[in-house]
Formats: structure tokens, C-alpha cells, sequence
């Protein structure tokens, strides 16, 4: 078995773990973060468990980053005013724990943000 079958994003796709699906199209799944930090915060993933981080999806895939990209904008303007920051953990010491690609949507009144 590959490894990143074994995450929790993993078993969200396989329905294993059940989740609300904001959005889902053939490649990718939407769902509230567990833990948000912010008025709306969202996890935006890719079905497959071939990438474990935005470093090896965009050389493997763009495509696919580029729909994660778009079903984040849909998102934003479902949940928030449209406008959005896009957070991509990459690797253990930027505070990534899940080893299953995943972009975090944050929206809604994030002026006051350090970023
Ligand atoms: P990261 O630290 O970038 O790997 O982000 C992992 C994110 O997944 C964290 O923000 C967690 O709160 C979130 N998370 C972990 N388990 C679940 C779950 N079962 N459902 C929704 N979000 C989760």
C-alpha cells in the first residue's frame, strides 16, 4: 500500500472518515478544516494520494493544482466576499501533519493578518 493511503485526508476520500463535501468534482474534494483558524477555513484536496505536498503535485500535475486554485476562488465566493489566501504547508518544519497534499482556504475578514 502507498503510504499516503494511510492519512487521514485518505480515508476521508475513501469515504472511510465522512465528511461534509463542499465541493467535489472527479479530482478534487472540499471540507471544513476540523480546527479552523479563521471565519471560514477550508481544506481543498485532490482525490489522489499519489502527491504528498504542493512541491511534488505541481511538477507531477499543474492541472491539478491549477483546479485546487479554482475550487478554492468557487469557495471564496460561496463562503466569503471571494477574496482568499491559499496556504500550502510543505514539510514538517512548515507545520505540515498530513502527508496528502491540501491547500488551506482562509477568507473572511483576514485584513488584520500577519501575512
Ligand atoms: P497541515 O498542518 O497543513 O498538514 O494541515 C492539516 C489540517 O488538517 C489541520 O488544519 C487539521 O485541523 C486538519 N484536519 C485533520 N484531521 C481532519 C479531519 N478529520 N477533518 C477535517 N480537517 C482535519
Amino acid at each position: 500500500m502507498h503510504m499516503a493511503e494511510e492519512t487521514v485526508f485518505g480515508k476521508i476520500v475513501s469515504g472511510e472518515i465522512p465528511v461534509e463535501k463542499l465541493i467535489e468534482t472527479e479530482r478534487v474534494i472540499a471540507f471544513h478544516d476540523i480546527a479552523p483558524q479563521a471565519p471560514v477555513h477550508i481544506l481543498v484536496i485532490p482525490k489522489t494520494t499519489a502527491y504528498a505536498n504542493v512541491t511534488e503535485l505541481a511538477a507531477a500535475d499543474p492541472g491539478l493544482l491549477a483546479e485546487i486554485v479554482d475550487v478554492a476562488q468557487q469557495l471564496a465566493r460561496e463562503h466569503a466576499d471571494g477574496d482568499f489566501r491559499l496556504v500550502f504547508n510543505n514539510g514538517a518544519n512548515a507545520g505540515q501533519t498530513v502527508f496528502h497534499v491540501h491547500a488551506h482556504l482562509l477568507a473572511g475578514g483576514l485584513t488584520e493578518g500577519s501575512l
